[in-house]
């Protein structure tokens, strides 16, 4: 420790006992943005490439399994030696002081027994909460959580995650995905934000200020890493990592807004896209990693590889011959680390390209910079070691609360017919798997990659726990499954009910595990819901699951629907709040449920989506999309009633350049308080490329007591919300008519 031996003896005694509690600085001093062109100076081409270079924990780990978060020093000093390696990733959830003393380890190591004593940094998939450590808070899944249209929400969601995962040596975080959903098959469609480019865009900018914007976390610092770019999620087969092909306008509209909004946002790191578009694979593409994410959109963080893409380039989307020319080609586009994870051949064939002049040492230098940069903004010279006097806060009653708080506000409710909220002193009949399994309510990347095993969630409460709860003089009768074996029981069971409560929906899965060909809910589950239905008690099907699973043939028959989706820790709880009323649902829908496996048109689809010969039938368009959707974007009930009115613009006739302000009246018409999300769409009705026939371009979450009543104000400004961009990323703006739609009220302007 170069730097303690230079200072005065208490400050010594301070220092020491600094490293032992709340960590201690690194034998480099480096402070500044020089100090770093000083460093890389010293850096050998092997010390470059290892910063380059990111390592799954399998490696260095005693079993080689990444659930293990045991380190193996040998291993562990091989790699370093030899590889010089910055930064690892990965895990499962193990306690909050397993993760410590391993990180502690780690670090201790790395710098103390390498030459030049940079800090690692380590990278982890933290996805709906600190979701690799044991017992930490689970918010509702993106999909849900962006249902609320309260970005407050995601910015606590960001918030919690690091005040949980900060101190424990975590300090990249993978996430969030700004990926816009438009393929419901899409096994990571719950991963995003929803169909809608303002709302992920909204949402992801809370999301990333939560993470790194968080003072509670000090002296650490937090990177948030905006995944995965771009263009990811519109897969034409449905599965995932399969061929995207889009055209470069919708790209610039649809696509790129969330990561911009992010960028300007100031997030610290992106993370690239493991498929092909227009059949380019991302990590080989110049002009969508360099021409378009640094130069027209001047992100100048770090570059992720995602896992093993460069073998991808060789193995799957067969671009390049052999793993070197995977690594010249991607480095060409522009990466600056290679997420490798699991052997060194990037290193090797690095160092080869760059001894044979193809690859100068200054392209490295580039990245290298970045990769330095993010680790001097996250403090990690001054700061490299994790803490364990303050984890108590992992999975406090504090931070329960607020995902219970998002949990309430993301549920949907679909649909009443006078069913909800349910009054029963009798008997009520719960069917369904997720009555009592746990780990459904909270899908994928949950203390594991493809979810957790009930026995990680022992301390959480399961649906039929809280419904007990919540109907404490009722008589809850559950049946997993019904099957022919027990559909007598059941029916038998059912005739003295008041109610039946159907659960469907899926079990955990993320990425490619998740690949399904069909989107109606399976067969089985089906039958649950027909045998319900045809008791003739009223029915309820609440859908916990991360994409529509299609229940269409049932949709008249049921008296209630609510979407819980993948709803967090506190999802049980709250569902069972919004069945008996305690709580007051207020999300709408992120996403269009699609009624038919085979068509799906999202809210913002093109005039052009319903081809059709009577141009004067005005309705026809609208008529065959509701036909075709059977809950809209933006569609959420609530059991109060919120009444519009007053919608004024206040100049009818404008210039470019001036503000146009909006305003509305909304007044709580029912009995009782609630939330509404209001929301404000913009439809442009001639443009020179063809408009998405509504665009939502402003949302507020506000709260009205019953009979209260609030005014609301939106300022258009032109460029902004209504210009739009062509193939080319340019943005212009047209003259013409624009029409403004909150609620079922509409206000025409226009824009000379
Ligand atoms: C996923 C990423 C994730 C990475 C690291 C990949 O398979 O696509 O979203 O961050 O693994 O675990």
């Amino acid at each position: 420790m170069k730097r303690l031996i230079s200072l005065p003896f208490f400050v010594i005694i301070i220092n020491i006992f600094t490293a032992y509690h709340i960590g201690a600085q690194t034998k480099l001093s480096i402070k500044t943005v020089s100090d770093l062109d000083e460093l890389i100076k010293k850096m050998t081409i092997v010390e470059k490439i290892g910063q380059m270079t990111q390592i799954n924990i399998s490696k260095i780990n005693t079993s080689g399994a990444q659930k293990d978060v045991v380190l193996d020093e040998k291993k562990y000093r091989e790699v370093l030696q030899k590889y010089k390696i910055g930064s690892f990733l990965n895990g499962e959830a193990v306690s909050p002081e397993v993760w410590e003393s391993y990180l502690d380890k780690v670090t201790r190591i790395g710098l103390e027994e390498s030459r030049l004593g940079i800090p690692i940094i380590y990278g982890i998939d933290h996805i709906h909460g600190a979701s690799y450590v044991a017992n930490s808070t689970l918010f509702p899944h993106n999909i849900s959580l962006a249902s609320s249209f309260n970005t407050q929400l995601a910015f606590e969601t960001g918030l919690v995650t690091a005040i949980e995962s900060a101190d424990l040596g975590h300090h990249w975080i993978f996430a969030p995905v700004l990926d816009v959903a438009r393929t419901p098959l899409w096994a990571r469609f719950y991963e995003t934000y929803g169909e809608d480019p303002y709302t992920v865009s909204m949402m992801g900018e809370a999301f990333v200020k939560g993470i790194q914007e968080n003072s509670e976390t000090s002296p650490y610092k937090q990177a948030a890493t905006a995944k995965h770019f771009l263009g990811y999620s519109d897969p034409k087969s449905g599965w995932d990592r399969t061929p995207v092909d889009l055209s470069m306008q919708s790209i610039h509209e649809i696509y790129r807004p969330s990561f911009q909004k992010a960028i300007d946002a100031g997030i610290k790191s992106i993370m690239v896209n493991s498929g092909e578009i227009n059949g380019i694979p991302v990590h080989a593409s110049k002009e969508i990693l360099t021409d378009l994410l640094r130069n027209q959109m001047g992100f100048e963080g770090v570059i992720l590889t995602d896992w093993g893409d460069l073998d991808k380039l060789v193995d799957y989307h067969k671009v390049a011959e052999n793993f070197k020319e995977a690594v010249f080609l991607s480095i060409e586009a522009g990466i600056d680390m290679s997420m490798t994870p699991t052997h060194f051949r990037f290193n090797d064939a690095l160092l080869e390209l760059v001894n044979e002049g193809r690859i100068s040492e200054a392209r490295l230098d580039e990245s290298v910079r970045r990769i330095l940069k993010l680790k001097l903004d996250l403090g990690l010279f001054e700061n490299p070691y994790p803490r364990k006097d303050r984890l108590n806060k992992i999975g406090s009653e504090k931070h329960n609360k607020m995902a219970l708080n998002a949990a309430r506000e993301s549920i949907v409710l679909l649909k009443n017919d006078e069913m909800l909220p349910l009054k029963s002193s009798g008997k009520l009949v719960l069917v369904g798997k997720s009555v009592r399994d746990k780990k459904n309510w909270q899908g994928g990347w949950t203390y594991t990659w493809q979810g957790a095993k009930n026995e990680h969630l022992a301390h959480l409460s399961s649906f039929d726990a809280e419904m007990k709860k919540a109907f404490p003089s009722t008589e809850i009768i559950i049946y997993d499954e019904i099957t022919s074996k027990n559909i007598t029981k059941f029916e038998k069971d059912a005739k003295s009910a008041d109610a039946i409560i159907v659960v469907a929906g899926e079990e955990p899965y993320t990425e490619f595990v998740g690949n399904i060909n069909d989107l109606n809910l399976d067969e089985k589950q089906k039958f649950w819901i027909k045998s319900a239905i045809e008791t003739g008690k009223p029915v309820s099907l609440i859908l916990v699951e991360g994409r529509p699973r299609l229940f269409t043939e049932f949709n008249n028959k049921l008296k209630s629907v609510i979407y819980a989706g993948l709803p967090g820790s506190m999802g049980p709880q709250a569902c069972a709040e919004i069945l008996a009323g305690t709580v007051n649902p207020s999300a709408k829908l992120s996403f269009t449920y699609p009624a038919y496996p085979n068509h799906y048109i999202p809210y913002n689809h093109k005039s052009g989506a319903v081809y059709f010969f009577d141009l004067n039938q005005a309705n026809f368009i609208q008529q065959k999309v509701k036909s075709t959707n059977l809950y809209s974007f933006g569609h959420g009930l609530s059991y109060s009633k919120f009444t519009y009115s007053k919608l004024t613009i206040s100049n009818l006739d404008n210039s470019l350049e001036a503000d146009i302000t909006v305003n509305v009246s909304v007044k709580n018409t029912g009995n009782r308080s609630g939330k509404e999300a209001v929301l404000f769409f913009i439809s442009d009705e001639v443009g020179s490329i063809t408009r998405p026939v509504k665009e939502l371009k402003h949302f507020e979450k506000i709260e009205l007591e019953a009979g209260e009543s609030k005014d609301l104000s939106f300022v258009i400004k032109p460029k902004l919300h209504l210009a739009f961009p062509n193939a080319n990323g340019e943005y212009f703006l047209e003259k013409g008519k624009f029409t403004v739609l909150v609620d079922t009220l509409k206000k025409r302007f226009t824009l000379k």
